[in-house]
């Protein structure tokens, strides 16, 4: 093949307004194709070649070029819309007397028909690369070939801005009909019925009309309130911006399924596309997990007003939305869509350009707003065609760009149908959609057999196989331990091989294993001498200090559960954490005695050394298992009130020894203290060393305060290991933490962000990302963060660690779809103090194990699996919020606020890592009015809340509609 199928293209038709060829109509070019206009304009050459429609007819039989080229002229002469061209503003639409149609003949008889096969494929790929020139056309292009005495081949392609896929249909039957006009003699009737200049004016007319109102509305109504967002499960990490490159897999449906959809249909009086729709919508629902679910359906406008024989762009893309309940029986969802769907074709004539201006959508750089999947139906297009003694076999060339996600054109007809999946490159790979087709297929053949199956039933292909592997994943976490032993067990154990060593530091002070064991068991006994035995609760609220690990040991060597109280908490927060738990002693100091309510006992701290001082040796011999409550902690509730989190010695004691694992930690470390102890992270911090036999370090209140002192302390006690919040470490970096420390880096409670592990990473090379929730205790999965990781992940589950990520049915999702994080196994705590009611909804039976008493913790957080099983945590599918590192419901925070006087509404929000509340109020305030309810807010929050930088209040005006949108105040929308 010598001469190169380039050279097959129009000659060029140059558009000057005094030269140039005769405009005979100008129009004003309808919505949707100004939007195509724009969107090719702002998106460039790929976005313009992403509107490239393109067919071919593989012809066989004789056929006369002369006569195919003269009904090609005829073609054009019909449908103006073959003759327009755009005006450089994109705005009107300018219809030519005429465009010279220069068919090239391409003879290639002369070369085998494997290579003719290549030069077909690589004219199509290239064509599928050329841009169109919107304002000098033509927005067309054909092209001829011969492959042998008896067959032919003809590509047309035309940009979408003037052609829809209905067009292609019209054009390829009058194609057809002229050619047989002009072969038997006759003129062909070039005639239109209607022009598309009319529609267009049409168009304009409806759109100013009363008529038109009520369509808007109907569209508007359907997506009133927050905005759905398809997350089709991505093969690969989605680019900032926006790209258009595709490719495209083809699939034949089996012709038995194709029937077995029209007859599931006709049971209940449902149209062959509406089927497909229907179970389009439950297949994405059981893919993605996901509830609300939102089609793209181009409809054609042709068809809608009776205009089928016009050619031009009037198709209406329409987001077709459900809410999918798995409770309900498919074929019942079947006879439910019929009429929705139905309406939603009736509601057609409204541009989607129009409903996204009209609803705000922002235009995200990265996402296909609102319909990320299309489904198109080009089924049965070249129905009308027939050349007179020629065979046609029609195919649909695959476009190199797609604006869609994902567009699946359905092609062929009911004994041949094809799917057609063009995908974005940079988000599927070619596995991951085979992977869809088949799962699609699967679902088929399931509702096919069995139409009464309920939703949430339909079994997905991948599931079990997912299952499988999360069985695998999670029970590689498995490892034994001593469960029915509480922690002291195994702190005993340490301290009797290194009694000499130092266990605690704290200023000047110094404790060694065996100091600490024998100062925490006189502790017991003063504590029995005060009623506390197994099954009671103690409240430890103090300062940092060296002794608080003795009192939180001998209240544990007691049976009792230990509730850490930070008293920077404001005393309301604090009377209620201890009579909710049921406190029946506070250990404090005497600077603290004001925030014990009267009538509770209490321990002071100046007193207890002097107390203990008689007390014998003798280890306590008090019965305590790994059953028995260890601690309680308050997080957070978004009832109004902290909510405590009860969690038993072999909970913690699981999570301990599986991080002395990993990361690792041995009797030559020496561990740095710094979280408050209401927060469980320090358990961690408080624990871990002394069951290692390392040297924990307790920094004091005010080094914790300032990241240089921090930084001096690491060098001086030459720490090697460090647990902290990513806010935290952010802090120490800007201290001037650098590599010459070295240390072990656990960083958790928050996302860490890829730019700081980058930071972290240039002065350690032990940096560990690590997950959980307080209700699975302390930490659920890890991560050894290297710079190797693109992603940062969580990791993997902690040992004796489930995770699970499930749709909200519950069901196991694919990988690489977002579903929300589960976690069960030996970290689950004991449920929430005097709370069945949070109890039952956040730990629920695990349904992956044979024990009926198991429990899984139900997170909140979104995440996904990646193909290696480690997870990818992507935030909150509630309201909790984490700002540097502190865990807050704003529930918690508003039903404060609404406690005062004149405060309507109010909603509270994380923005620029500061909390914002947005107030309603009725009454005036005196000025400064923030200041005056910082003060109120101090009532009932911790003080580290209050600080200018953290909380600020901002009035908004009161709204009828009561409740601001919560998302839209976070500017997250
Ligand atoms: P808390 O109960 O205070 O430990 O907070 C637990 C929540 O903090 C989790 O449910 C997550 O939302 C978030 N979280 C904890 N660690 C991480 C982490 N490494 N990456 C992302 N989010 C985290």
């Amino acid at each position: 093949m010598t001469e190169k199928h380039t050279t097959i293209q129009f000659k060029a038709v140059d558009f000057d307004p005094f030269t140039g060829p005769e405009i005979v109509r100008v129009v004003a070019a309808i919505e949707p194709q100004t939007e195509i206009w724009a969107s090719c304009k702002i998106g460039g050459d790929d976005a313009n070649r992403a509107y490239n429609e393109s067919v071919s007819l593989k012809l066989t039989g004789k056929v006369d070029f002369q006569a195919f080229e003269l009904a090609l002229e005829a073609l054009v002469q019909k449908h103006e819309s073959l003759r327009a061209i755009f005006s450089a503003d994109g705005q009107k639409m300018c219809i030519l007397a005429d465009i010279q149609v220069n068919l090239v003949f391409k003879n290639l008889t002369s070369i085998t028909p494997a290579n003719q096969k290549l030069v077909l494929e690589d004219y199509c790929q290239h064509d599928a690369l050329l841009p169109y020139n919107l304002e000098n056309g033509p927005l067309f292009r054909t092209a001829f070939f011969q492959l042998n005495s008896n067959e032919f081949y003809f590509v047309f392609s035309a940009h979408h801005i003037i052609c829809d896929g209905w067009s292609l249909g019209v054009i390829l039957q009058d194609l057809s009909s002229f050619y047989n006009a002009i072969i038997s003699g006759d003129t062909p009737d070039t005639n239109c019925a209607v022009d598309f200049c009319s529609y267009a004016v049409a168009q304009w007319r409806f759109a100013d009309s009363d008529e038109y109102k009520p369509i808007g509305r109907y569209w508007l109504g359907k997506f009133q309130g927050s905005l759905p967002e398809l997350q089709l499960p991505l093969d690969l990490p989605r680019p900032p911006q926006r790209t258009y490159k595709s490719r495209r897999e083809d699939f034949k449906l089996n012709p038995e399924l194709t029937s077995g959809i029209k007859s599931l249909g006709k049971k209940v009086g449902c149209s062959f596309v509406t089927t497909l729709i229907c179970t389009f919508e439950v297949f994405l629902h059981r893919l993605t997990g996901q509830n609300d679910i939102v089609i793209g359906v181009p409809a054609a406008g042709q068809s809608a007003e009776g205009l089928t024989a016009l050619v031009g762009h009037c198709v209406n893309l329409l987001p077709i939305r459900s809410a999918c309940d798995g409770s309900q029986r498919f074929i019942d969802r079947l006879q439910d869509r019929r009429g929705e769907i139905l309406d939603d074709y009736e509601h057609q004539q409204f541009t989607f350009g129009t409903l996204l201006k009209k609803l705000n959508i922002a235009r995200n750089t990265s996402l296909v707003p609102l319909v990320p999947f299309v489904l198109n139906l080009d089924m049965g297009l070249d129905n009308g065609v027939k050349f007179n003694g020629i065979k046609h076999q029609l195919t649909y060339n695959p476009r190199a760009f797609e604006n869609f996600e994902i567009f699946l054109n359905l092609s062929g007809d009911d004994s041949d149908l094809v799917l057609e999946w063009s995908y974005n490159t940079q988000l599927f790979k070619s596995a991951g959609i085979k992977r869809m087709m088949d799962e699609f297929t699967y679902l088929l053949e399931n509702v096919i057999q069995n139409p009464e199956v309920l939703i949430k039933d339909l079994p997905l292909k991948g599931q079990n196989e997912l299952i499988t592997k999360l069985q695998h994943w999670n029970s590689d976490t498995h490892a034994a331990y001593q469960r029915e032993k509480p922690l002291q067990y195994f702190i005993s154990a340490t301290a009797s091989q290194n009694p000499d060593k130092v266990a605690v530091k704290y200023l000047d002070q110094k404790y060694s294993f065996k100091q600490i064991e024998e100062s925490s068991d006189k502790f017991t006994y003063l504590l029995a001498e005060m009623g506390i035995g197994r099954g009671a609760v103690v409240g430890i609220a103090m300062d940092r200090c060296a002794e608080i690990v003795i009192y939180m040991l001998g209240v544990l060597k007691a049976g009792a559960a230990y509730l850490p109280i930070d008293p920077e908490h404001p005393a309301g927060r604090i009377s209620y954490m201890l009579k909710d738990s049921g406190t029946a002693l506070v250990v404090t100091s005497n600077h603290y005695s004001n925030i014990v309510p009267g009538g509770l006992p209490v321990l002071f701290q100046e007193d207890i050394a002097e107390r203990i001082k008689a007390i014998s040796n003798t280890p306590p011999q008090i019965p305590v298992t790994g059953e028995d409550l260890a601690y309680i902690l308050y997080t957070s509730g978004s009832t109004g009130m902290p909510k405590g989190v009860k969690i038993r010695h072999r909970n913690l004691v699981n999570v301990l020894l599986s991080m002395q694992k990993a990361p690792g930690i041995s009797v030559y470390d020496s561990f740095l203290a710094i979280t408050t102890v209401a927060f469980d992270i320090s358990v961690l911090e408080l624990f871990l060393p002394l069951i290692t036999g390392a040297e924990l370090v307790i920094a004091s209140s005010a080094i914790v305060r300032d990241g240089r002192l921090l930084i001096d302390l690491i060098r001086k006690e030459r720490i090697t290991v460090m647990q902290a919040t990513p806010s935290m470490w952010g802090i120490l970096l800007d201290a001037g933490l650098d590599r010459t420390l070295n240390i072990k880096m656990l960083c958790g409670g928050e996302p860490l962000l890829k730019d700081l592990a980058e930071k972290l990473l240039i002065c350690t090379r032990s940096l560990w990302n690590v997950y959980g929730p307080t209700e699975t205790t302390i930490w659920s999965t890890i991560k050894h963060i290297t710079s190797r990781d693109n992603i940062i992940t969580i990791g993997n589950p902690v040992d004796n660690t489930s995770i699970y990520i499930l749709d909200e049915l519950m069901h196991p999702v694919n990988i690489g779809v977002v579903g929300q994080i589960y976690i069960g196994g030996d970290g689950v705590g004991a449920g929430y103090v005097n709370n069945d009611e949070q109890t039952l909804q956040r730990f629920i039976p695990d349904p992956f194990v044979n024990d009926a008493t198991q429990k899984m913790y139900k997170t909140g957080d979104l995440g996904k699996f990646l193909e290696n099983g480690e997870i990818v945590c992507l935030g909150r599918a509630d309201q909790q919020i984490k700002i540097r590192g502190y865990r807050i419901e704003p529930e918690e925070i508003e039903a404060q606020l609404l406690l005062i006087d004149g405060v309507k509404d109010t909603v509270v929000v994380a923005k620029d890592n500061r909390l914002v509340a947005y107030v309603v109020a009725t009454i005036e305030q005196p000025e400064p009015l923030t200041q005056q309810w910082k003060q109120q807010l101090a009532l009932v929050l911790p003080r580290y809340m209050i600080p200018d930088d953290f909380i600020y209040l901002e009035r908004i005006p009161l709204t009828p509609n009561g409740k601001k949108d919560r998302l839209a105040l976070a500017g997250l929308q």
